[in-house]
């Protein structure tokens, strides 16, 4: 039997949420499916002569709180079915953390790596002009997996092109020079870091010696592994799409970012063992982060995993069938929905920033972050607790669902 979808998996979070919570039954009906899809193609004449055409997509999944925000996702096998996932995640993440915004994602059907630089540029300066983003109070694209600063400077002068006026808060994620925010980069890492000091604080385990496997060792997995480093915990393994690295005594976080950025990868690195991810994920460590991609964690290995916790830096990362016999076995997961949303959270400093023409330090940008994610982490906990037969990850939904629920109501759509 195929595995459900990551989009049917969203939807049984969010029907089991809006259940365990008594959401009103006509909000779940607005929420089983995005409220606009725009699916479109983008022909491109390539550099070498050839012609190809892109799909791509922006999906409007709901905005009763705020105007459409977040992401856009360019890999070879992008589906409609994640942009739609991506869509809700955006939207309890939203509402979790307490932003005024709906949520949205977006995306090209493309490999950028086997793209010229010439070809990119083109491909997303298309993606804008077919798109017609109409600022910053209806929908705000983003970054996300294969678009970057780079990315984001391209989408937003092509933005300003098309209009004729400068405009930093219609795209997010720009480098500073372009109006993005200090701290923007580091933030879903640093995001990880508090939630997960703080889950951690609550089960007894501080950080210091703490032991930490992080499976990706991407923007996000490294910059974290960084932070436990620095905290004083020992991070003993850490992968990437090739395999990863162990060392008991914990790894030299530093020197492997450094490994990463000068040879792509980290394997190989003097004084660590090989591990591959599997037997990262089944490691014996006070917390396990999932910090790659989406359903890693699963019926076939949950009952394997031997962390005390597990902390979601990746979208997705563990199934419905996952988190039931994790949670049959006594492993909370502190979700996605928290864990991760560091960086939608600065997104939302850097509209304002955009919005004010102001440029705040990096102190106010942390304290910003630390003070609303903790509070997210909070209220999904509580709520959780008062809530018979939820799970952390119900509890922000709950959280987030009771939001979108009266927004929905004051604004007479249910
Ligand atoms: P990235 O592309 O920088 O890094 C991804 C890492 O995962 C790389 O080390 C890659 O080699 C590894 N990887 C890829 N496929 C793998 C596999 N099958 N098994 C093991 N490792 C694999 O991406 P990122 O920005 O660090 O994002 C990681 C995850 O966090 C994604 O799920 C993303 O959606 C989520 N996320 C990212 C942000 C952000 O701000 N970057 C925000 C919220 C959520």
């Amino acid at each position: 039997m195929q595995p459900p979808s990551v989009f049917a998996v969203a939807q049984a979070t969010l029907n089991e949420a809006g259940r365990l919570g008594g959401i009103d039954e006509r909000a779940l009906e607005v929420l089983q499916e995005p409220k606009r899809i725009n699916s479109f193609r983008l022909p491109l004449k390539l550099e070498d002569g050839s012609f190809r055409v892109f799909p791509a997509h922006r999906v409007h999944y709901n905005d009763a709180l705020g105007p459409f925000r977040d992401g856009t996702r360019i890999r070879p096998d992008l589906t409609l079915d994640e942009v739609k996932a991506l869509g809700i995640f955006m939207t309890i993440k939203h509402a979790c953390a307490d932003i005024p915004a709906g949520g949205a994602k977006g995306g090209i059907q493309a490999d950028m790596a086997a793209l010229s630089p010439r070809d990119r540029e083109a491909l997303v300066r298309a993606y804008i002009r077919h798109l017609q983003p109409k600022g910053p109070w209806v929908d705000v694209p983003g970054a996300d997996i294969g678009t970057g600063e780079q990315e984001m400077s391209w989408m937003l002068d092509e933005y300003e092109q098309i209009t004729g006026e400068h405009c930093p808060a219609a795209l997010n994620d720009k480098p500073f020079a372009l109006g993005g925010s200090l701290g923007g980069e580091a933030a879903t890492g640093r995001g990880v870091f508090l939630v997960l000091r703080a889950a951690a604080g609550e089960r007894g385990m501080g950080l210091e010696g703490l032991t930490a496997a992080v499976q990706g060792f991407g923007q996000v997995g490294s910059e974290l592994a960084q932070q436990l480093h620095d905290a004083g915990a020992r991070v003993v393994a850490v992968s990437d799409v090739h395999g990863g690295v162990f060392r008991g005594d914990g790894l030299d976080i530093p020197a492997l970012r450094q490994q990463a950025r000068t040879h792509g990868t980290i394997g190989n690195f003097p004084g660590t063992e090989p591990i591959d991810n599997d037997s990262l994920l089944a490691a014996e460590v006070d917390v396990l982060v999932p910090a790659a991609v989406h359903d890693v964690i699963h019926e076939g290995n949950a009952g394997t995993v031997r962390a005390k916790l597990v902390v979601e830096a990746a979208n997705g990362p563990v199934t419905t069938a996952g988190d039931a016999l994790l949670a049959e076995r006594g492993i909370p997961v502190v979700p996605d929905v928290i864990a991760n949303s560091g960086g939608a959270t600065v997104c939302h400093f850097e509209r304002s920033q955009g919005l004010s023409d102001e440029s705040w330090d990096l102190e106010r940008v942390n304290r910003s972050l630390e003070r609303r994610i903790l509070a997210a982490h909070a209220a999904a906990r509580d709520t959780a607790a008062e809530t018979p037969g939820a799970s952390l990850r119900h509890g922000a939904w709950i959280h987030a669902l009771r939001k979108v629920e009266r927004a929905m109501q004051l604004r007479g759509w249910i």
